[in-house]
């Protein structure tokens, strides 16, 4: 496999952001782990699926193909424009605590790593530790609760602390920080600074 840079961190800690400047600067793919839960929670919604059944979401997550480049789609059909909504933001980390949904999304990303040929941005909260372990650099971005709401403009605050509570509380792959990642913190950072610090410690990764 070629380079996979894996990130990790709650919401709103600059993840998406810096993972497409990153992958813009090193010229690699991207892959947002957090919009292919929030597009299985779409179909959900759609379907009128039991957001808490681990047995009809494993069944549905199974039967569809989630796929997040050019856009993000289910079975070819963009939902884009869905992923945001409050209805998704209140489901998604439902459906992304039940371990069949896991299963399946984490196989999707890891086919979609395997089709990489130019390196690969990753970001989410269990890339660092359940996806990709052997990562050739693994991130934990943190930034201040207040800072992460303000840049989850559409997401309220206790929208944001709601979900990274039951992130981190979860039983299945929980966000933890893997004891290999670096941690970086972007409070009051610009994304050119950011870039840069991970570029110089990509460069001291690969030269060992
Ligand atoms: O990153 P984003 O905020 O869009 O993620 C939405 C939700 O998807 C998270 O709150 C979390 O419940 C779930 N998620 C996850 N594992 C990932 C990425 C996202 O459980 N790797």
């Amino acid at each position: 496999m070629s380079t996979v840079i894996a990130i990790d961190g709650p919401a709103g800690s600059g993840k998406s952001t810096l993972a497409r400047a990153l992958a813009e600067r090193l010229g690699y793919d991207v892959l947002d782990t957090g919009a292919m839960y929030r597009a299985l929670t779409v179909e959900c919604l759609r379907r009128g699926v039991d957001v808490t059944s681990n047995e009809d979401v494993s069944r549905l997550a199974r039967s569809i193909v989630v796929t997040t480049l050019p856009e993000v789609s289910v079975d070819g059909h963009s939902v884009g424009h869905l992923l945001r909504t409050p209805e998704v933001n209140v489901a998604v980390s439902s459906v992304a605590a039940l371990p069949g949904a896991r299963e399946a999304m984490v196989a999707a990303q890891r086919a979609q790593a395997a089709a990489s040929t130019r390196g690969l941005v990753a970001e989410g909260r269990d890339l660092t530790t359940v996806v990709f372990p052997d990562a050739t650099l693994k991130i934990f971005l943190t930034a201040s609760l207040d800072e992460r709401a303000r840049r989850r403009g559409d997401e309220s605050r206790d929208s944001v602390a709601r979900r990274d509570h039951l992130d981190s509380t979860r039983a299945a792959s929980p966000l933890t920080q893997a004891p290999d990642a670096r941690v970086l913190d972007t409070t009051g950072r610009s994304v050119a600074d950011l870039v840069e610090e991970v570029v110089e410690w990509l460069a001291n990764t690969t030269s060992h």
